[in-house]
């Protein structure tokens, strides 16, 4: 298997972010990525999987092999439910493409997570979710390769561990495991969420009173285009801080200095809109150097010119400071930093 040697990964990250690695390598079966984990291991290298790039922070220089992912295939399956189709997806798919697809078969539930960059695989890695649907609701399976061994491992839903932007891809097991396929289990019959206030006020615009499910896909994507920066015109990674989840007492705490704090009640916890308190802090449309955050939405940093990981890990640092400051809130990064 060839490794190319000194190769950009700058058109290979949404951020858009100069990046360059030592070796890259293309993985387009599970055979293919089994033979470059083992030569890594024996070359005692560095790894790192790269799928569609969008929820990443590339550094200037990796120092190791970077394998990209390009697994292809959607395979629909009857299920004895009937009202359910499985979905087994390997992991270089693209996203919006799957939800395209299942929109036209007529397979349902995938309709708000529309739009969402990046590939199939990193889908459960970080449990995408939008307008109040996640993708661990549809995940039947999880198909990955163990980094050590090569063997291809199945894990339930509950072993995926997922929670809110998280999963044990991303915790427990973060290095040890690659995503390959993900089965999902999606419905025949429509079952739509239209409730999140930008989707409703959304489709009222379009003139929609009963929405079908190729409606709220629509409208996902009008939302979307036009609050959040197009990665080929602007380079982002998506939200760049989590919606922290606080407790009542903190909640309270908060309340007592700032009356109007948005907040949304999830078990005995409350979520926080992490793009208001960076929005409070002044923070929204600001540039610094090449980075800023974008001008329609707070939580995404964007990258203006030839940024790097540093610029970008730079703003982050002061963003996160001054949140701290005016409301002892600590923000967590969403995509990954390598
Ligand atoms: P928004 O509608 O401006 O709302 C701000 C925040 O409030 C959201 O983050 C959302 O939390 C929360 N929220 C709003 N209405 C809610 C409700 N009815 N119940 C519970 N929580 C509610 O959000 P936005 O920033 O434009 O994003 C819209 C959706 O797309 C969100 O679900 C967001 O997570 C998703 N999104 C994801 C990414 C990504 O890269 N992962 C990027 C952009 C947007 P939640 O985030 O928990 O839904």
């Amino acid at each position: 298997m060839d490794w190319q040697k000194n190769v950009s990964l700058r058109h290979r990250n949404t951020f858009g972010l100069d990046s360059q690695t030592r070796y890259f390598a293309v993985a387009d079966s599970t055979e293919e990525l089994r033979s470059h984990l083992r030569r890594a291991i024996e070359e005692e290298r560095k790894t790192f999987i790269l799928g569609g790039g969008s929820n990443v922070v590339l550094p200037r220089d990796f120092d190791g092999v970077t394998i990209s992912l390009g697994m292809r295939g959607v395979k629909v399956d009857s299920d004895p439910d009937r009202s359910r189709l499985r979905v087994v997806v390997q992991s270089g798919e693209n996203w919006h493409s799957l939800v395209r697809l299942c929109m036209g078969k007529g397979i349902f539930g995938l309709e708000n997570l529309a739009l969402i960059p990046g590939n199939v695989g990193a889908a459960p890695i970080q449990n995408i979710g939008a307008y109040g649907v996640e993708v661990s609701e549809f995940v039947d399976f999880v198909e990955a390769m163990e980094v050590k061994t090569g063997r291809v491992v199945k894990l339930t839903n509950e072993e995926c561990g997922f929670g809110y932007r998280d999963s044990v891809f991303k915790g427990e097991l973060a290095g040890s495991l690659v995503v390959t396929a993900v089965g999902l289990s999606l419905h025949t019959r429509p079952r739509l969420v239209p409730d999140y206030p930008d989707l409703r006020a959304e489709l009222e615009r379009m003139g929609v009173t009963k929405p079908l499910p190729a409606d709220v896909c629509e409208a996902v994507i009008r939302v979307r285009r036009r609050k959040l920066p197009d990665p080929r015109f602007v380079g982002n990674a998506g939200s760049f801080f989590k919606n922290p989840i606080v407790s009542d007492d903190v909640l309270k705490r908060l309340q007592e200095l700032h009356t109007d704090v948005p907040c949304f009640k999830r078990a005995s916890e409350c979520k926080l809109a992490a793009a208001w308190l960076i929005d409070q802090c002044g923070w929204k449309g600001r540039r610094c150097g090449p980075v800023g955050v974008w001008k329609h939405h707070a939580l995404v940093i964007v990258n203006h010119g030839r940024a790097t990981s540093d610029d970008v890990l730079r703003l982050a640092a002061s963003i996160k400071e001054s949140v701290v400051a005016r409301f002892g809130i600590e923000l967590s990064v969403e995509p990954t930093i390598v």
